[in-house]
């Protein structure tokens, strides 16, 4: 039977680039068998050697970083140096990976009891599976399977169906850097392939990455069926400017932070929360034109910004500044109708910015996922803080200000899973770990880092004594004497 097919799109264009096979139930299976197959000989490869194929790995991407940020920009439409930062983001976590002799150490007692040692072991799990979204093709699957495989794992990923090649070039320098057959696979697919996945007896955990929804349905299946799940969300990240804090700074912050890969970053930000009018006033004075006169063209011409992914994510963009104007804010800056010379046809959409947006508004309340940034008015910093708690989302946060006591306080009382101090983006480095609070995470475990390590394997504990004497029967509890 013929594969059912998704278009994939040159967001700048508009136009129909690719087409991709979807992967039906027998797919996954028959991807799920290999990397079963593969998984006893990987599993006994020594750390030492699976840690060299990934400094192998890392070489090939910082060699081929370029032709990958090409791949990812041509069919997600982020500017070319942004799909670069996101190459760079990524390898980090394949650094890390690279470290995993050192990560997999256990901990070792001697003499527990007398003559009994105890310690413990990071096994593999066996199969992995990674499900990604659309809008980090590479670095996303690149904060899981690094990190899985090192351990031992072996892993299936299925990445958006929206920009598929990224995975697939990963995949083949995977090959080139003399990861045997088998021990990673791409299926590309929708709901399908994921549902087949999450069904699927030898699949031992499920890493997933994507909206708040579908990460909820991932971890209720997969749980159901027997599978360690970690499940990230989607986002709604507020950033706090009291009115002591550097305003030129929190304005450049806000740019960048609200507006580059046109707002489609789960760290995002996508609520200014000022603190005091005269703040807020003085804050949008400077933000205003500034979003107004955004550079907005093709990613591959590298401007400030490019087109969002496809015409239906632009058309459900627009639909939500449509939906703020009519709940009663005031939107300062208007870019529904921005044009792009040339592309008429192309993805694209101006930077919108709202003022006096009030959490009881559509535009408050969920995540647009696009290059629209929205002002609420507080009067004081507890006002603040309680907004940001009282939100279902709690990814990233941040706080600008010049007030250390204010900022400890921010980052000891906020909800949420990473905090700026000044930082607009706080995504942590590759040996932390990633991930949020509340319904943006299903699951105890973040992504990579030493919780990455965590979720890969399981624990296991080993008392050991070795007698040199005849023992009696003990049929109470045993303890250690
Ligand atoms: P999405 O939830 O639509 O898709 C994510 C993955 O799930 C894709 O592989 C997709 O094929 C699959 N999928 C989609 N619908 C499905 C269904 N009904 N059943 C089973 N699988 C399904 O997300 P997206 O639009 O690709 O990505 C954007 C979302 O991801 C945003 O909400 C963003 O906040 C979130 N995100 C979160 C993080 C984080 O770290 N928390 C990082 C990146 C993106």
């Amino acid at each position: 039977m013929p594969h059912r097919q998704a278009d994939v799109f040159d967001p700048a264009t508009g136009a129909v680039a690719k087409r991709v096979a979807l992967a039906s139930a027998d797919d996954v299976r028959t991807a799920v068998e290999a990397a079963a197959a593969a998984f006893p000989a990987w599993a006994e490869t020594t750390p030492l050697n699976r840690a060299r194929v990934m400094f192998r790995f890392k070489e090939l991407l910082e060699r081929h970083a370029g032709d990958l940020a090409a791949i990812i920009t041509a069919e997600h439409g982020k500017v070319l140096s942004d799909a670069r930062g996101e190459v760079t983001r990524g390898l980090e976590v394949v650094e890390f990976a690279c470290g995993i002799p050192h990560l997999l150490k256990g901990e070792h007692s001697m003499n527990v009891g007398r003559e009994v040692d105890s310690w413990t072991e990071y096994a593999p799990l066996g199969v992995v599976a990674g499900i990604t979204p659309f809008n980090f093709p590479a670095m996303v699957p690149l904060w899981m399977f690094p990190v899985a495989l090192a351990c031992g794992n072996t892993f299936v990923l299925k990445p958006s169906e929206r920009d598929p090649s990224a995975a697939n070039f990963m995949a083949d320098l995977l090959k080139q850097a003399g990861l045997p057959d088998g021990v990673f696979n791409v299926v590309h697919g929708d709901k399908v392939a994921v549902d087949a996945l999450l069904d699927a007896p030898r699949v031992q955990a499920i890493s997933f990455v994507g909206s708040t929804p579908i990460a909820e349905y991932i971890y209720a299946r997969g749980s159901a069926n027997g599978k360690r799940v970690q499940a990230l969300g989607g986002a709604k990240n507020h950033m706090v400017v009291l009115p002591d804090a550097d305003l030129d700074g929190a304005v450049s912050a806000l740019l960048g932070a609200g507006y580059g890969s046109a707002g489609e970053r789960c760290m995002a930000i996508s609520v200014a929360v000022c603190v005091g009018d005269a703040t807020a006033d003085a804050l949008v004075a400077k933000l205003a034109p500034k979003v107004a006169a955004l550079k907005i063209g093709p990613g591959c011409l590298d401007p400030e910004m490019g087109p969002l992914v496809t015409g239906a994510h632009r058309d459900k963009v627009r639909g939500y500044v449509d939906a703020g104007v009519a709940e009663g804010a005031t939107l300062v800056v208007d870019g529904r109708g921005h044009a792009v010379d040339g592309h008429a046809d192309g993805f694209f959409l101006g930077g919108c910015l709202f003022d006096r947006v009030t959490p009881e508004m559509t535009i408050y309340r969920e995540e647009i996922f696009g290059p629209v940034l929205s002002v609420v008015r507080v009067p004081d910093f507890e006002t603040a803080l309680a907004l940001v708690n009282a939100h279902e989302y709690g990814n990233g946060t941040a706080i600008f200000t010049r007030d250390g006591g204010a900022a400890r306080a921010f980052a000891h009382r906020v909800q949420a899973g990473m905090v700026g101090v000044n930082v607009p983006i706080p995504v942590p480095m590759a040996f932390h770990s990633f991930g949020g609070w509340k319904r943006s995470i299903f699951g105890p475990l973040h992504v990579h880092g030493p919780d990455g390590v965590r979720f890969y394997t399981r624990l296991k504990t080993i008392t050991a004594r070795w007698p040199d004497d005849v023992r009696h029967a003990e049929f109470v509890m045993p303890t250690m004497k």
